[in-house]
This record gives C-alpha cells, structure tokens and sequence, in this order.
C-alpha cells in the first residue's frame, strides 16, 4: 500500500494518511478527547452528547465518531440520537423502533419484488414444467 499525503479532515493541512485518517496533530487530539471523555462518561454514566460537549469541549461530531468506531465500548453508557429520528439512544444506529420499522421496510420491499417478478411471468413456470414432462421424455 502506497501512503497518500491528502488534507486532514479536521484541520486541512497536508499529511501523509497511513490509515488513520487523519494528521498526526489531530490524532493525538482525538486520542486526548477519547481520554476525557471516557473518564467523564464513568463518573456521568448515560450522559448525552451535549452533556459531554457542554462538560468537556470536545465536539459533538468528533463523539460521534468515536461512537461509531465503538471506542466507548465498556467504558459507561452514552446517549445519543438515533440516526433516523433522533430518539436518544445508547447502542447501535438507531432506536428499537425505527429498527423494527425498517426490518418492515426491508420485508415490505423484498415481497414487492416478488409479487413484481411473479406477475411478469405469471404462467410461464407452470407452462415451462409440462412442457418438460411431455415433450422431452
Ligand atoms: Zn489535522
Ligand atoms: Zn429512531
């Protein structure tokens, strides 16, 4: 793999990107802040993200972030909205009911196209087979 200088996405200037994403600088930033807010969510177990903002300074898409890459795994609860509508929630990416909802959507869209596919070719399975049985032996 050949390293590639790009432009850090948190403070724009050039760095050469091994992996991880961004500058030396703000890497170690990012590592300062994981700190902080680790040792804040286990004194404030279940704090939101503005809560964490508000105590800590550190932004709240920079949190969001490490919550995605599962930093806080084991290290105290956190609330934060889930991605679809913005009930506050403290594992995966959304809320038991928009995960319900969407398994709906999923099962909803599956059998849509199923129904599409059989009524394209409504009798052309059963024609295939009995032509088969008779024709061929
Ligand atoms: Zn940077
Ligand atoms: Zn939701």
């Amino acid at each position: 793999m050949v390293n590639k200088m790009r432009n850090c996405p948190e403070c724009g200037k050039l760095f050469i990107d091994t992996g991880a994403g961004m500058c030396r600088d703000c890497l170690r930033k990012e590592e300062e802040s994981e700190l902080i807010v680790s040792s804040y969510l286990r004194d404030n177990p279940g704090s939101t993200i503005k809560e964490i903002y508000d105590a800590t300074g550190v932004k709240e898409r920079t949190i969001m972030r490490m919550i995605r890459a599962g930093r806080f795994i084991g290290k105290g609860k956190i609330s934060y909205p889930c991605e679809r509508c913005g009930t506050l929630i403290t594992e995966g990416r959304y809320c038991n009911k928009c995960m319900q909802e969407l398994k709906e959507d999923i099962k909803k869209a599956t059998d849509a196209i199923k129904q599409k596919q059989q009524k394209n070719n409504p009798s052309s399975d059963t024609r295939m087979k009995s032509r088969g049985m008779y024709s061929n032996k």
